[in-house]
């Protein structure tokens, strides 16, 4: 699934509204895919690492890595480092290879100052932005160069630890609530979910 039009209206389903900043990640996530000649992640052939965090304008950019890469919160073959940064590092945990991708800075600046992101800085929700703003600058980053917008590094070792999945699961002592055994503590003779230690 490495179609970029295919992508899209998976992505803002996802996502839940049309923006310009997830479809951006859509081609930074294909791009470091290509970069690492990997395919979207069925189980934990990728892991990416994103620098973004919250509550700015980079949540959408990682919705797009998301779906490009298959990396996700529900696998866990994802995190954050919440640098507050348009940057990830993608990893084949396979191969043990990796690249980092971030946002070229002269275009994220001209993204900041984008008709978008002024009537969000206004406090219009990226649902109420009008179609005719959001059109030509979902253009452009569908279809601009890769050059114009991603610096590429190198493909580069990465010593990728793989942890075992635990299939393991039991009661609470205390809740009785399903709890897998990694996360179960003994105490007093009872063995306890986190919430009841
Ligand atoms: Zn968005
Ligand atoms: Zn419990």
């Amino acid at each position: 699934m490495n179609d970029l039009n295919e992508l899209l209206e998976i992505g803002f389903k996802f996502h839940g509204h049309r923006c310009p900043a997830m479809p951006l990640g859509l081609r930074a996530g294909l791009a470091a895919m290509r970069a690492l000649g990997v395919k979207r992640s069925q189980a934990h052939e990728l892991h990416l690492i994103s620098e973004t965090g919250k509550a700015h304008a980079g949540g959408c950019f990682l919705d797009g890595l998301m779906t490009a890469t298959g990396c996700t919160y529900g696998k866990s073959n994802i995190e954050k480092t919440y640098y507050n940064k348009f940057a990830f590092t993608l990893i084949d945990t396979e191969n043990k290879k990796s690249v980092r991708v971030h946002l070229k800075p002269d275009f994220a600046e001209t993204m900041l100052q984008s008709p978008f992101v002024k009537l969000r800085r206004q406090g219009k929700k990226p649902q109420e932005v009008p179609p005719d703003v959001l059109a030509p600058l979902l253009d452009n980053v569908l279809n601009m160069p890769e050059n114009n917008f991603l610096e590429i590094g190198p493909v580069v070792d990465y010593d990728f630890k793989k942890k075992p999945s635990v299939f393991d699961a039991a009661p609470c002592d205390n809740c009785g609530e399903t709890t897998f055994v990694d996360k179960l503590t003994s105490k007093d003779g009872k063995l306890l979910c986190p919430s009841c230690l």
